[in-house]
């Protein structure tokens, strides 16, 4: 399962780069809980441009990446490994500063540099792979990697658009189903 950060995991708050901005996302933990139930490998794909414009810097995110994990680790119920790998791109075609304006892996979402990098890396099979973001810079990437499967979150865990090579689906949950009945359906199902 490769996620975004921004908006899935954590509140996306334009350049999140101190742990104190460290929100996470309503219902977060109901995604984790059926992945680590299930057995299934989590990466962290982000897009951190705040880096290559020079807002801020690697140590920065990774305090970032702490605070995260330790939030997530307070809320969930396992307490298996959380995420397996991170790949982070600071590249910026037009905003970049010296250096981080030219991306030569193709890492930049839509790109799908970063899935086919860690699919590479991880030996995970790509037909069996799914995509979770909030943009459709994900739903791109996903669809680009020729994963079995790619989400945007469009109202959070709540509201998803669902794509794969053979449809593209909206689904809302129905007030009456938690949350986690609602992603095993939709998210999890084979
Ligand atoms: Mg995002």
């Amino acid at each position: 399962m490769f996620l975004d950060r921004d908006g899935v995991i954590i509140e996306d708050r334009s350049f999140v780069s101190r742990p104190d901005e460290v929100r996470l996302c309503a219902n977060v933990e109901d995604m984790f809980d059926l992945a680590v139930r299930r057995g299934t490998a989590i990466v962290l794909v982000t897009n951190q441009s705040g880096i290559g414009r020079g807002y801020y810097g690697w140590e920065a995110f990774e305090a970032v990446q702490a605070r995260m994990l330790a939030l997530l680790g307070e809320r969930l119920r396992s307490a298996a490994p959380l995420i397996h790998a991170t790949v982070a791109c600071p590249h910026h075609p037009a905003e970049g500063m010296d250096g981080f304006r030219i991306d030569p892996m193709g890492f930049r979402k839509p790109l799908p540099g970063m899935i086919d990098f860690a699919l590479d890396r991880l030996a995970l099979d790509r037909r069996r792979s799914i995509m979770i973001g909030d943009r459709d810079i994900d739903v791109a990437a996903g669809m680009k990697a020729r994963l079995h499967r790619s989400i945007q979150l469009l109202d959070g865990f709540d509201h998803l658009r669902v794509v794969d090579s053979a449809s593209e689906t909206q689904l809302r949950r129905p007030m009456s189903e938690p949350v986690s009945a609602f992603l095993s359906r939709h998210v999890f199902a084979d």
